[in-house]
Order: C-alpha cells, then sequence, then structure tokens
C-alpha cells in the first residue's frame, strides 16, 4: 500500500522530504509545516482538526509521485560563450538564461532565495530581470518552498506561465500538490545529491567569521573568480574586518567544514544530508521537470575535446530534456549555447542521477546532536578524523609561496636582467 510509505501514516522521517503538499492541500488547515531539532521541516497534524478524508496521503510525492510522460526526450552537454551568463551562475547560467525568457514573455520564475540575515533558504516569486539575481546560483542548503505552492496555484489558474526551479523531490511535491497538469507550468529539476539544513550554514559561517575576525557577507558556495569551474564547490564571501576594511575571500570546497561532510569527504559519503536524501526516490532516469540542469561532472575523460580549455574555467553543463515543453523552452535559449548531443547512456553517469539507497553515516546524528554544543570545526575535525583549519593554513602558505617563487623570477628576469628559468 503506497501510504506506508508516507511520513504522514509511519513517522519515518525518510519518508518526508519536507515539500509540503499535503499540508497546503488539506481543507481543513489540519496539518502545519514544522522545523525539528536539526532544522528541517516536517508535517504536523492536529488530529482535532483532522476529517481523516486522506488527501494529504495522496498529495505526498513519496506515497504516490507524477513523474513526466517521457516524449521525444533529448540530452546534451552544454557551454556558452557569454560571460554574463556563466560568470555568476552555478554551472553557465541555463536556469539564469531560462528564467530571463520566461520573464520577457510576461511570465513569473520561482527559485531559491538566501536571506543573508537568518542564512535561511526559501522559494520566492519573481517577475522582473534584475531580480534574477536573488535566486541565481546553487544553495546547497535545503530551500523552504512550502509558502509559495498556494502561490503558484494562483498564478497557474490566473493564466500566467510559470517557471519552476528546483531539486527533483520539490517539482514532484509541486505537482502532487498542484494534482493536474497545467499547460503554462514549466520545471526545471537540478541534479541533487542532497541538502543540508540552515543550521549548519549558520555555523559554517561563523566559522569562516571566526577564522578572518571579522563579520560574513554575501556567502555564496559557487564562484569561477579565482578557481575554474572544474574545481567544484568554491565557498565565498566579504569579510568587514575592525577597521571596516572589506575583503572577498574564495576557498575551495575541500576546505569548508560543510562542504567536507557534503561532497568532499573523499569516501563518497555524505554527512549532513536531510534524512530522505539518502533513500531519495527522485534521482532516477524518470525525471520530474521539463528539463534537467546540472554539472557535468564523471564524463570528462569520454569527452577530452570538450573537457579543455575555456570549458573547464567557464563550465559545462549536462541537460536532459524530457518533454515537449522543455523543448519548447529550450528553443528559446538555444541560440545563447553549444550543445553537443549525447546518447542516453553517456548523460546517465554521475551518481547524482542513478537511484540509490545510501547509508546513513552514524557520525550524522552525532553531527547533528553535538552541531550547537560544540565548536562546528573541532566537531567535524573529530567525525572526520582529520584537521580541515591546518589543511587551509597550509594550502594559502603554499600559494603564497608560488605567488612569491613567481614575483622573484620576474624580478631577477625583467629588473635585474637574466633568466632562471632553466634553473629551478
Ligand atoms: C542542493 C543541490 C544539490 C546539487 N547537486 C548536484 C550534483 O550532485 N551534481 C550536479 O551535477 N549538479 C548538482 N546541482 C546542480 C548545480 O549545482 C546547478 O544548480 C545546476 O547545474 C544549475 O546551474 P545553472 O548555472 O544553470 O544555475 P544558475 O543560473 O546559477 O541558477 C541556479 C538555480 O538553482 C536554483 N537553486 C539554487 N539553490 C537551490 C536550492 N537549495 N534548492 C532548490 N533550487 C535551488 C535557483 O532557484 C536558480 O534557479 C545541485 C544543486 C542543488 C541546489
Amino acid at each position: 500500500m503506497p501510504d506506508q510509505h508516507s511520513y504522514l501514516s509511519n513517522k519515518e522521517k525518510k519518508n518526508c522530504t519536507g515539500c509540503g503538499a499535503c499540508s497546503f492541500v488539506c481543507k481543513h488547515h489540519a496539518i502545519d509545516m514544522r522545523e525539528d531539532i536539526e532544522g528541517f521541516f516536517f508535517p504536523d497534524i492536529n488530529k482535532n482538526l483532522c476529517t481523516r478524508c486522506g488527501l494529504c496521503i495522496k498529495s505526498c510525492p513519496i506515497a504516490f509521485s507524477q513523474q513526466n510522460t517521457k516524449d521525444n526526450r533529448e540530452f546534451y552537454l552544454a557551454t556558452t560563450p557569454i560571460s554574463e551568463y556563466f560568470s555568476k551562475s552555478a554551472t553557465i547560467g541555463v536556469c539564469t538564461m531560462l528564467a530571463e525568457s520566461i520573464i520577457n514573455t510576461g511570465g513569473v520564475v520561482y527559485g531559491a532565495w538566501l536571506d543573508e540575515t537568518t542564512l535561511k533558504c526559501k522559494h520566492i516569486c519573481i517577475s522582473t530581470l534584475p531580480d534574477i539575481e536573488k535566486i541565481r546560483n546553487s544553495k546547497y542548503t535545503q530551500s523552504e518552498i512550502h509558502q509559495c505552492l498556494r502561490d503558484v496555484e494562483n498564478n497557474l489558474k490566473s493564466g500566467k506561465t510559470v517557471l519552476f526551479v528546483g531539486t527533483p523531490c520539490q517539482i514532484a511535491g509541486l505537482k502532487s500538490f498542484l494534482f493536474h497538469a497545467y499547460n503554462n507550468l514549466y520545471t526545471i529539476d537540478l541534479i541533487c545529491h542532497g541538502v543540508y539544513s540552515y543550521k549548519i550554514l549558520q555555523e559554517e559561517v561563523k566559522y569562516w567569521g571566526k577564522i578572518y575576525n571579522g563579520v560574513i557577507n554575501n556567502f555564496r558556495f559557487r564562484s569561477k573568480r579565482v578557481y575554474p569551474w572544474e574545481r567544484g564547490g568554491v565557498i565565498n564571501f566579504d569579510v568587514t574586518n575592525k577597521k571596516n576594511k572589506v575583503e572577498h575571500i574564495e576557498i575551495l570546497g575541500s576546505y569548508s567544514p560543510t562542504y567536507r561532510c557534503y561532497a568532499y569527504s573523499g569516501n563518497g559519503i555524505n554527512y549532513n544530508l536531510r534524512l530522505s536524501c539518502y533513500h531519495c526516490q527522485f534521482r532516477a532516469e524518470e525525471r520530474y521537470g521539463d528539463i534537467t540542469v546540472g554539472d557535468s561532472w564523471f564524463m570528462k575523460k569520454n569527452f577530452p575535446e570538450i573537457f579543455s580549455g575555456e570549458n573547464n574555467r567557464n563550465g559545462i553543463s549536462l541537460l536532459l530534456i524530457n518533454t515537449s515543453k522543455g523543448h519548447d523552452i529550450m528553443n528559446m535559449i538555444s541560440q545563447k549555447l553549444n550543445l553537443f548531443k549525447l546518447e542516453k547512456s553517456q548523460a546517465f553517469v554521475q551518481p547524482a542521477l542513478l537511484p540509490t539507497n545510501r547509508v546513513i553515516p552514524v557520525e550524522r546524528a552525532e553531527l547533528y546532536g553535538k552541531l550547537l554544543k560544540e565548536d562546528y570545526g573541532e566537531l567535524v575535525n573529530r567525525l572526520l578524523g582529520i584537521d580541515i583549519r591546518m589543511l587551509y593554513k597550509k594550502s594559502i602558505s603554499h600559494s603564497r609561496e608560488s605567488k612569491f617563487k613567481k614575483l622573484k623570477k620576474i624580478v631577477k628576469k625583467h629588473v635585474l636582467g637574466y633568466d632562471t628559468s632553466n634553473k629551478e
């Protein structure tokens, strides 16, 4: 029976993605979305208001999932020569291009916005081009979508064109909530290996605030300002010191305690995910979005001619066009892209696209259990058996040393007039 798979029936947290469909579909307002101690949302039923009509369970995407009808699927690697798109986006800015096109035709776009004060992430509705900046770039903390479900429905019913960008479970949740298909709804699901709580992000920001002894602003998760796209996650922020001097900092993911637990543990284990992410049924070949967008990780060795030079620096997207609606919106942006067609078997190679039942590591409970009780950096070091801060210090002094060596060579060659290139 499908309803046994729902958190509403069995209270098993692995069976709830926090989409909120059950809560907002309830006509009796009997279900509230409440935050648990880890900072993730779950439905809470008020038994006095519940009439046991079962609509909530029917709207649960885990119990009754609604995939796309596949028609005419195509798979691509994509790059863009336009720096205004690739430079500030996570990959090459396909989501940004599509948001722009939908807004230009009078539509609205829903995407994830990070509140810089609380460091909580939630989906917002935007309808102007400048507002695209608010939703741009990947935030790997979970974005709350439940507050905007009703708003999406109202916009669809009023005939507005709506683009909704989210993780596969969010697109599945939205579709379950809506119950029937709308011709004016376009969806992008992101390739996703999981999300962590905003409470982790708050600790991450505090961690860097302590190291740099200042106030952190404009925290972002991806950047190409210093490191090329192929290096993956790069946390970056502005730090204001006691003398009010602002410095911009860029740090590779492997030196961030959060990223170490998320994607750079070295053993493929993620230590800080929402429990449902370990059993995600939405990371599968059958997709929920009209288009799936992600990074083209794990594909380099099969396409050496594409994974080279500028492309490695600026980004290479993996695009799955899943429906005819997906083809329609792709046509709106295809002139901005260089597209390389793939066979299906060439496209589905990275683990985040393949169904897996991952084991929940024992360290996860301790990570969340001790989050506010122990220094975050020391907690992660202890759990992973490494010293991330020391590794970061070494990396900085190493890069200073190599910059100094380069400078010394330039001075010797151009100022003192002798060439050292054959001697070192
Ligand atoms: C939680 C998460 C995990 C991911 N894991 C992988 C992975 O394992 N492998 C992979 O190939 N790609 C992964 N991605 C996708 C990748 O990081 C890029 O988001 C994707 O390639 C789109 O890039 P872009 O340049 O087109 O997006 P941009 O133009 O930068 O726009 C980003 C879009 O993503 C949406 N978004 C940002 N953060 C969130 C969030 N927390 N929840 C929902 N939507 C969000 C925004 O609304 C925006 O529309 C992940 C993304 C997220 C959010």
